[in-house]
């Protein structure tokens, strides 16, 4: 194994070449495995800072790295991005022109490159002449293309196979996203390194904001998120073509500047939008989910899903590619029973239809799940967390429930009465005694439960429906026109008066849709240096994220540099980045204080007033002696909301006179069960503890206040 360069420590070298202070999660085990010339299998997710885990060795080791990555537009971002910090990187593919592939490999040979990047197709055809340079390893990038358990099949990957013969001395590290346990040892399989060391990296993304709404008025709702979200890259994926069509005509109309992405346009015209996207020219795309795949785009800020996907795998996928530079993004899911009527339909008549249908099942339970998203989202992938996320639509909204039973008799007394040979949205019309047609054609509404839960929004009822069926009352015979039928738990509920719970209906207010990242561009300085960031990119042609990421802009705006010092201090300057663009960012960053620095207090000024965090506005109720139930009047919550308001505010140590919400004795009866329980993992264990009788917001209190 060729030697190392001693001189220079991992983490100079990080600086020096990445501009970064820290290694991410398990980069540098990693990094250290493969330096000692081990293979190395590391599965971790988009955004996790893979290509780090073999750019660095390739540093700091004598050689040239051989990179197989199986995109074109891949490899050329990323040879981009390395150039750009001062590291020589080059690509060879069987597309590029004669003297380019002859200059690259002339450069190859005469050891100039630290990073070569090849297609699969293209390695073995340079086999000569890789046995005559110094190779330090090979990189395996999107290893998953090797499986054909994978979701991405590629058949040139199979060929890498014989890669260990053919340079048995020299290390591979096989790189993905793929979460799925069959498809990683099949990777290591396929590329014979059965003893390759396995980092699985945690895939969680704590920096997205998981949400799910109900995919009703969902343009509406749309238009309403992007308020929040000006001039943010986002993109909306859709199932079918039309329907990216339609969607993108309907954000055009209301003044947004959105593109459809399908695989009925040409070519060109597809790698058109890709790029202006990626160069910030274009900030929405609405796709089908062809998109994004080869996208290193960083800075994407959203992502909604109109329809559901269908499966976990592929959700997260694409939610993934919002987020990488680790600044706050917010993913969004419509979910609707018509898209799982839709899905199953595609799976139906397939070779491998049960075992789509059931990812597809377990793709509705997290769309449906009325605790913590995120645990069940880790819990999927294997990672079994202990704690709430607390960046979730259910963990900053947590569902209260009410004794349902009565509500659930009407609903199994209607389905029964309909003879068990209606679907969803004819039962609730029925419940909610509609006027129309369908109703009055089959004679609904002489039966007795007609009307009967009148009372009950139409989307309400809806949302308790659903819970009933999660809960195994109801059946849903997706097979027969989706009638709803009864199981024998609708027997105990009807003639046994079995108790059943409802959790309230999520309330989606307006501080969970005005959930905005903190880039937005109200800054006037981030949006100046965005400028300047795509005129050196436009200059350049490259992506806007291979000059600066959104995350380096977020730091200069923090930390308003004056010098070269202290803007070598920003994540993401290394030694490169410094010579090439300090001058032109620091004009940029002095000009705006000098000459505007009152325009800047004010505006300042001005959002903080405008922008009082939500729990400190509750807070300031309750010290102004509001109880709980008052505040949630006044400001149109529940109270579920105003006690983690409160109780958020305490934990970031403001006063809160917590007496006023429970006493001493009932923290201790709390504090108690918790030993009692022995392996509590949920508030909802401590819930049945005590019969249901102590609501969650108070055993959440009280657990947090004996804790602390
Ligand atoms: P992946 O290939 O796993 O999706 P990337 O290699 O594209 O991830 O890295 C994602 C982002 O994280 C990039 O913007 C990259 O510059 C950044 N990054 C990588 N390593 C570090 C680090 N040690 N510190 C800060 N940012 C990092
Ligand atoms: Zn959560």
């Amino acid at each position: 194994m060729p030697g190392t360069n001693t001189s220079l420590t991992l983490l100079n070298l990080l600086k020096t070449h990445f501009g970064f202070d820290t290694f991410l999660p398990n980069q540098k085990q990693i990094i250290t495995t493969l330096l000692k010339g081990n293979d190395t299998l590391a599965i971790m997710p988009t955004g996790g800072g893979k290509s780090l885990c073999f750019q660095l060795p390739a540093l700091a080791l004598k050689g040239t790295a051989i990179v197989i990555s199986p995109l074109i537009a891949l490899m050329k971002d990323q040879v981009d991005a390395l150039r750009s910090n001062g590291i020589s990187a080059a690509y060879f593919n069987s597309s590029q022109p004669e003297e380019e592939q002859q200059q690259t490999l002339s450069d190859l040979q005469s050891g100039k490159l630290k990073l070569f990047y090849v297609a699969p197709e293209s390695i073995f055809l340079l086999e000569n002449i890789l046995h005559r340079i110094v190779i330090n390893l090979f990189a395996i990038d999107e290893a998953h293309c090797i499986s054909s358990w994978g979701h991405d099949f590629r058949p040139a990957y199979t060929r890498l196979g014989s890669l260990k013969q053919h340079f048995p001395e020299i290390p591979i590290i096989a790189l993905t996203a793929t979460a799925d346990s069959a498809t990683q040892d099949d990777i290591a399989k396929q590329l014979a390194i059965p003893k390759a060391k396995k980092f699985i990296a945690s895939f969680d993304r704590p920096n997205l904001y998981l949400d799910v709404r109900p995919g009703q008025k969902r343009i509406q709702q749309i238009l309403q998120f992007l308020k929040s979200h000006q001039d943010d890259s986002g993109i909306i994926y859709c199932l079918s073509r039309k329907s990216t069509q339609s969607v993108a005509d309907k954000l055009v109309a209301a003044g947004y500047d959105a593109k459809a992405y399908h695989a009925g346009l040409s070519s060109e015209e597809r790698s058109e939008i890709q790029e202006r996207f990626v160069n910030d020219q274009i900030p929405i795309i609405v796709a089908t989910i062809a998109f994004g795949m080869g996208i290193d785009k960083s800075n994407v800020r959203w992502v909604i899903h109109y329809n559901m996907p269908k499966n976990i795998e592929g959700y997260y996928q694409e939610i993934g590619r919002s987020g990488r530079d680790g600044l706050p993004a917010h993913t969004l899911l419509f979910y609707s029973f018509a898209d799982v009527v839709q899905l199953r339909k595609f799976a139906e008549g397939s070779p491998t239809e049960d075992y789509q249908l059931a990812k597809l099942e377990r793709m509705q339970q997290f769309a449906e799940a009325l605790s913590c998203r995120r645990r069940a989202l880790l819990g999927y992938f294997g990672e079994h967390v202990q704690e709430d996320c607390g960046n979730c639509d259910v963990c900053k909204n947590p569902p209260v429930y009410f004794d349902g039973t009565q509500l659930a008799q009407k609903v199994c007394s209607a389905v029964a009465r309909l003879n068990e040979q209606e679907a969803l949205g004819m039962v609730i019309d029925v419940l909610r005694g509609a006027h129309n047609a369908s109703v009055y054609s089959k004679g609904y509404q002489n039966i007795k439960t007609y009307g009967e839960a009148s009372d009950v929004s139409w989307r309400d009822l809806q949302q308790y429906i659903i819970q009933l069926i999660n809960q195994g009352v109801l059946e849903i015979r997706f097979h027969e026109n989706g009638r709803l039928i009864l199981t024998p738990l609708a027997k105990g509920v009807l003639f046994e008066n079995r108790k059943i719970s409802l959790a309230r209906p999520l309330q989606k207010k307006e501080e969970e849709t005005s959930f905005t990242s903190e880039t937005q561009t109200t800054n006037g300085l981030f949006s100046k240096l965005k400028q300047l960031r795509a005129k050196l990119a436009n200059e350049m042609g490259v992506p806007a994220y291979v000059i600066f990421s959104d995350a380096s802009l977020k730091d200069m705006v923090a930390k308003l540099p004056q010098d070269e010092l202290a803007f070598s201090e920003i994540s993401g300057v290394g030694q490169a980045k410094l010579e090439k663009y300090a001058a032109s960012f620091l004009k940029v960053i002095q000009e705006e204080q000098k000459e505007k620095p009152k325009k800047v207090v004010k505006t300042r000024k001005k959002k903080r007033s405008n922008k009082t965090p939500t729990h400190l506005i509750s807070l300031g109720l309750f010290r102004d002696g509001l109880t709980v139930d008052e505040i949630a009047t006044q400001r149109g919550l529940v109270n579920s909301t105003v006690h983690s308001h409160l109780l958020k505010a305490h934990s970031a140590g403001e006063e809160v006179e917590v007496e006023k919400l429970i006493s001493s004795e009932e923290i201790d009866k709390i504090a108690s069960a918790k030993q009692q329980l022995e392996n509590p993992k949920s508030l909802k264990d401590f819930f049945k503890h005590f019969e249901e009788k102590i609501p969650y917001w108070k055993i959440k209190l009280a657990l947090y206040l004996s804790d602390n």
